[in-house]
C-alpha cells in the first residue's frame, strides 16, 4: 500500500519531527513543563545537545516537548512514533504490533508499548501523559465487575468484566478494561502509563513479581491479614477507591457491549 503522505519531512527527519509536535503542544512558544513557565526558557544547542532539548533558566531543568505527553520516556524516535500514529490511523482495520515492529524496525516490546500508548491517546480524546515519575507512587489493583453478555451469573469471576485501576497517590485515577489479571494482561498497559521511577503499590498478587524490573520500586499490602497501611506515609492501598470504581461503573457496564470496551482492552 502506497503511503505518499508518508513522504512528509516530519516521518523522517527527527528535527522536523520535533518541529512538528513542538508547533502543536506549544502553538505560543515552549512551555517549561514544571513551572509553566514560558518566559525565561531557552534552546540548548551545541554538537553534544540531544534534538528537541530546551532549557528553563526559572527551574534550571532542561525538558523536551515529550515531557507530559504520550512520547515522554520512550527511547523510540519521535519520527518513528508519528508513522505509527499515521499508520494506526490511517488503516481502516488498525495495525498489529507485530506489523508496527516489521514495518518500522522497532522491537516488538517498543511496537506493544507505542500502541497502547497511542490507543489510549485515542481512546482519552487528547495526549494524556503518563502518571506517576521520580518520588511518585502509584497505586495499582484489579476487581471483577458487571456481567458478560451470553454469560449466567455464577460462583467466581469468570462471568464478570475484569477491570484495572491506577491511581497516583494525591492525583488522578485510570481505570482499563482488562482481558485478564495475569502479568501478561497487565503489565503492557502499567508499563505504558506509568513513568520508569514510580513507585508502585500493590496488593501481594503474583502477577506483579515482575513489576520490581521495570519501576523505582515495588511494595506491596497484604489484603488478607488486613493490611492495607504499610510504610513510612499513610498508605492508602486502591481497595477503598476501587469500591467507588465499582459502585460507579457497575451500572454503566451492565448496558456497554464488549465491542464498545474493545479500544480499552490490554491485549491484542
Ligand atoms: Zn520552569
Amino acid at each position: 500500500m502506497a503511503h505518499a503522505v508518508l513522504s512528509a519531512p516530519h516521518f523522517h527527519d527527527e528535527e522536523a519531527a520535533y518541529a512538528y509536535v513542538e508547533a502543536r503542544v506549544w502553538p505560543q512558544g515552549p512551555v517549561c513543563p514544571r513551572c509553566k513557565g514560558n518566559e525565561w526558557i531557552g534552546k540548548l544547542k551545541g554538537a553534544s545537545t540531544r534534538i528537541g532539548v530546551h532549557k528553563c533558566y526559572a527551574c534550571r531543568k532542561p525538558f523536551t516537548v515529550k515531557v507530559g505527553t504520550v512520547f515522554e520516556s520512550s527511547h523510540v524516535a519521535l519520527h518513528l512514533w508519528l508513522q505509527a500514529m499515521h499508520l494506526m490511523c490511517a488503516s481502516k482495520k488498525g495495525i498489529s504490533a507485530n506489523q508496527l515492529h516489521q514495518t518500522l524496525g522497532i522491537t516488538l516490546k517498543s511496537a506493544w508499548f507505542m500502541e497502547h500508548r497511542i490507543r489510549l491517546a485515542m481512546t482519552a480524546g487528547s495526549v494524556l501523559p503518563p502518571m506517576g515519575g521520580e518520588g511518585e507512587v502509584v497505586e495499582i489493583d484489579e476487581t471483577f465487575i458487571g456481567q458478560k453478555k451470553d454469560m449466567l451469573k455464577q460462583r467466581g469471576y469468570a462471568h464478570k468484566y475484569a477491570v484495572m485501576t491506577l491511581v497516583q497517590r494525591g492525583g488522578s485515577a485510570r481505570s482499563f478494561h482488562v482481558d485478564g489479571t495475569r502479568g501478561a494482561d497487565l503489565l503492557p498497559i502499567i508499563k505504558a502509563n506509568v513513568l520508569p521511577g514510580t513507585i508502585i503499590m500493590t496488593d501481594e498478587a503474583g502477577q506483579y513479581a515482575q513489576l520490581k524490573k521495570h519501576f523505582a520500586g515495588h511494595d506491596f499490602t497484604r489484603h488478607g491479614a488486613g493490611e492495607y497501611v504499610r510504610g513510612a506515609g499513610p498508605y492508602q492501598h486502591g481497595r477503598r477507591l476501587l469500591q467507588r470504581v465499582q459502585a460507579r461503573h457497575e451500572g454503566r457496564l451492565l448496558a456497554l457491549r464488549r465491542e464498545a470496551l474493545a479500544p480499552l482492552r490490554g491485549g491484542i
